[in-house]
């Protein structure tokens, strides 16, 4: 069950480099071969969402796919989308949230400074739920109530998030956000998600070329995007956009040039999340034009210590032996913590009440101790170091809080020998990753210049865009479906009100 999420990425040795040429005068372009409205490089769930949007209202549009046929990362992925304002799952399954809720976390927990866009994030939620189970994407009215990664069980709303994490309780109240499309067996709902919407793409008759690579913009004399050149086949040719182009290209998590250079941590050590034409063609389409970069060196990760969540009553240490987190976290924030630690080393400390093998990230066991000091000397610390921190902890639990870290109440027990060390580094587990920076965007998705003006016909969405999550720390699992489906079929939209102008 676990395999499919684990085992789907391309490692780094397979990483490819997109061929993308300079931006085209469009003086130089001969003959159009074909003409749309509103033109869309990619068929993930960025580029369906656009494509349904546009074409409801009443734009032409055309769709390139680079892979023989659509789904990109989307079909690949669990299929979680956060969302949340009083969705139909949530208000069947007892939790309360509304828009204001929703926005008061996320404020809370994310630095952006697209604070419009974290707004029609929110308010467009359940909106947005509704078109996507209009759809035919399956949700179940049952909750997951215990901490999960994902769950391949049938239930569709879990909590993904920080939502219950100090100090974010206090801050908004917590309700559950991950809604969970059904999967089905070794069936990713991710697979289940795409199936219903590639269809409802082929229903409703919009045109898509696939084994359509698309290898430079094409702009006229003002700057204007008016088109794209395309290479199928092996013969190129130009698709004219009379309205607009959207790149919805995905990530760039296999192109190595672009990591290295931006998270050189996880591009050595982790594994990248995606599938073989998430090589950054989106973000470098948007270069050759001037679209700035936002976030570039954000990334979330995960090799998380739960399930089984009676982990979470251990504690995690540096290689000083001391706590640097809470054990709660959404395992994305417990990532970007590990990655923040000398040499990104971290070990996950139990005893035998609570002993169990973390069913995530290939986490190392070290070995059981019978006192603190051998495990001090097992593990490297200086002498008294652990000792200390579990002595602190153990006595602020006799209090009643983690006065340190703030974990919440459901996780404290003290800790008693024997114990039992797994270690958590980030260069010895397992960390699946995926980038969170890309090309800027307004509320509306039109790609963005450095001083903030548009270029003109040009739109981006999905993971080839930066999210609204800038990385671990701040992410949710499920904003990168969600957030592309929302400003995607925004992009889709505007691009299409242009046609009618
Ligand atoms: C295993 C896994 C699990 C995940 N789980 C979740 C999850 O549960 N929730 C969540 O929110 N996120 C999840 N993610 C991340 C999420 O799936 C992606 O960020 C999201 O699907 C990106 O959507 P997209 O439409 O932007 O890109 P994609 O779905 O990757 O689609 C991009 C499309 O563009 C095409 N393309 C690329 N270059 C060109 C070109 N030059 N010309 C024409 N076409 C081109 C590609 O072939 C592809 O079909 C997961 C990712 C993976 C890999």
């Amino acid at each position: 069950m676990d395999a499919l999420y684990y085992d789907v990425h391309t490692s780094n040795e397979g990483a490819v480099v997109p061929i993308i040429e300079g931006p085209v005068s469009a003086d130089d372009v001969a003959e159009w071969s074909r003409t749309a409205d509103v033109v869309i490089i990619g068929l993930g769930i960025a580029g369906a969402s656009a494509a349904l949007e546009a074409q409801r209202a009443g734009a032409e549009v055309l769709v390139l796919e680079r892979a023989s046929a659509g789904g990109g990362a989307s079909a690949l992925s669990q299929g979680q989308f956060y969302l949340g304002g009083g969705t139909a799952v949530q208000q069947a399954c007892g939790y309360e949230d509304s828009p204001e809720e929703m926005y008061r976390f996320l404020r809370a927990v994310t630095t952006t400074d697209e604070d419009d866009k974290l707004r029609v994030f929110c308010e467009g939620s359940v909106e947005q739920f509704d078109w996507l189970e209009e759809l035919g994407v399956p949700f179940a009215r049952e909750a997951y109530r215990q901490k999960a990664v994902y769950t391949r069980t049938g239930e569709g709303l879990l909590s993904t998030g920080n939502e219950k994490v100090w100090p974010f309780r206090e801050q908004a109240r917590p309700a559950a956000r991950g809604h969970q499309v059904s999967g089905d067996g070794d069936i990713s709902g991710g697979h289940v998600a795409m199936t219903a919407i590639l269809g409802r793409v082929a229903q409703e008759q919009i045109p898509v070329v696939c084994e359509a690579n698309v290898i430079a913009l094409v702009q006229d004399n003002g700057g204007r995007v008016v088109g794209v050149k395309v290479r199928k086949d092996g013969v190129d040719s130009y698709v004219q956009a009379r309205s607009g182009v959207v790149l919805a290209a995905g990530s760039f998590n296999l192109n190595d040039d672009v990591t290295s250079v931006n998270m050189p941590l996880f591009s050595a050590y982790g594994k990248p999340l995606g599938e073989p034409t998430n090589d950054g063609a989106g973000l470098m389409l948007g270069r050759t034009v001037g679209v700035a970069e936002r976030g570039m060196h954000g990334l979330v990760a995960t090799a998380s210590i739960y399930p089984p969540e009676d982990l979470i009553k251990g504690i995690v240490v540096n290689a000083q032996g001391r706590r640097f987190v809470a054990e709660d976290v959404y395992h994305g924030r417990m990532a970007h913590h590990i990655a923040r630690q000398p040499d990104a080393k971290a070990f996950l400390i139990l005893d035998e009440e609570i002993f169990g093998y973390p069913k995530h990230g290939s986490h190392t066991f070290i070995d059981a101790f019978e006192t603190v000091s051998e495990m001090e000397a097992a593990l490297g610390m200086p002498d008294g170091a652990l000792a200390q921190t579990l002595a602190e902890y153990n006595g602020n639990i006799a209090d009643g809080a983690d006065a340190e870290f703030h974990k919440h109440a459901d996780w404290l027990k003290q800790l008693q020998p024997p114990y039992a060390v797994f270690e958590i580094s980030i260069p010895r587990s397992d960390y699946h990753w995926m980038s969170l920076g890309g090309l800027a965007t307004d509320a509306d998705g039109r790609a963005l210049r450095e001083d903030g003006t548009a270029v003109p016909g040009l739109y981006a969405a999905g993971a080839c865009t930066s999210h609204l999550a800038q990385d671990g720390d701040e992410y949710a699992s499920g904003m990168s479906l969600a957030g592309g489906s929302l400003f995607g079929r925004r992009a889709g939209a505007h691009a299409a009100a242009m046609a009618r102008v």
